[in-house]
């Protein structure tokens, strides 16, 4: 089975609780304006691999120090069939080393089980909802306030029912901390996790004074 995927990555600290494999699938067609991932909206043979590589990469990955897996975007419903194989794959995984499966999608909830039921059966949770950029600020690895984290089942509760409420990063009412990863490959930057509003452009104007220029990014078109 073939997944159209922009990345991997691990350790991944800013996008779910403790230390995860990331998994970003590529393609998305929702262009919610203002989305920091443009680059991942395209689709393309260039981007395809097995299934079956994708979870190999996660079991040449150091198990135990492995809290769970963040499927990411690009928008991971576009591939329904692929999906529902790659979270099988994971699924195993939990079972074995106590991991637990989110996923976002800038899909409903109600939409995301149409599309996907194999894989929704699977989740342990799911981030939902467009970005919206006149919303911006949401809860723990939410990037606007309409978006929803659902604790799915057991595990699921037990890991994120603590976030699933709460407000902005250094919100007035405290929030949580704001958190970001860089991976840099070559002459790329890829930041991971949910920034804050305005952090991209302030992000943009450090590098640039310490002699960084940003050639190129993924929030514009
Ligand atoms: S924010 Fe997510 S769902 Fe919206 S266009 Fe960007 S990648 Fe797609």
């Amino acid at each position: 089975m073939i997944i159209e995927v922009a990345r991997l990555h691990h350790p991944v600290t800013a996008l779910g609780p403790g230390t995860r494999l990331g998994i970003w699938t590529q393609g998305c067609t929702l262009a919610c304006p203002g989305c920091l991932s443009r680059d991942t909206w395209e689709s393309g043979p260039e981007y395809a691999v097995d299934v079956r590589t994708v979870l190999d990469w996660c079991d040449a990955r150091p198990p135990a120090e492995i809290d769970g897996v963040s499927v990411s975007g690009g928008e991971p419903s576009r591939q329904p069939l692929a999906l529902a194989e790659l979270c099988r794959g994971l699924a195993e995984r939990r079972e074995r080393h106590g991991w637990d499966l989110l996923c976002w999608t800038g899909l409903e909830e109600e939409e995301f089980a149409a599309r996907c039921p194999d894989a929704y059966a699977l989740l342990d949770g799911l981030v939902t909802g467009p970005y919206v950029a006149a919303r911006a600020g949401g809860g723990r690895w939410r990037g606007s306030a309409n978006q929803r984290l659902v604790p799915l089942t057991g595990l699921g509760r037990e890991r994120y029912d603590q976030w699933a409420e709460d407000g902005p990063a250094g919100g007035p009412e405290g929030g949580h901390p704001a958190e970001l990863q860089f991976q840099v490959e070559a002459d790329r930057i890829f930041l991971i996790g949910v920034p804050r509003p305005g952090d991209p452009a302030r992000i943009q104007r450090a590098l640039a004074a310490q002699g960084i220029p940003m050639k190129g990014v993924t929030w514009r078109p």
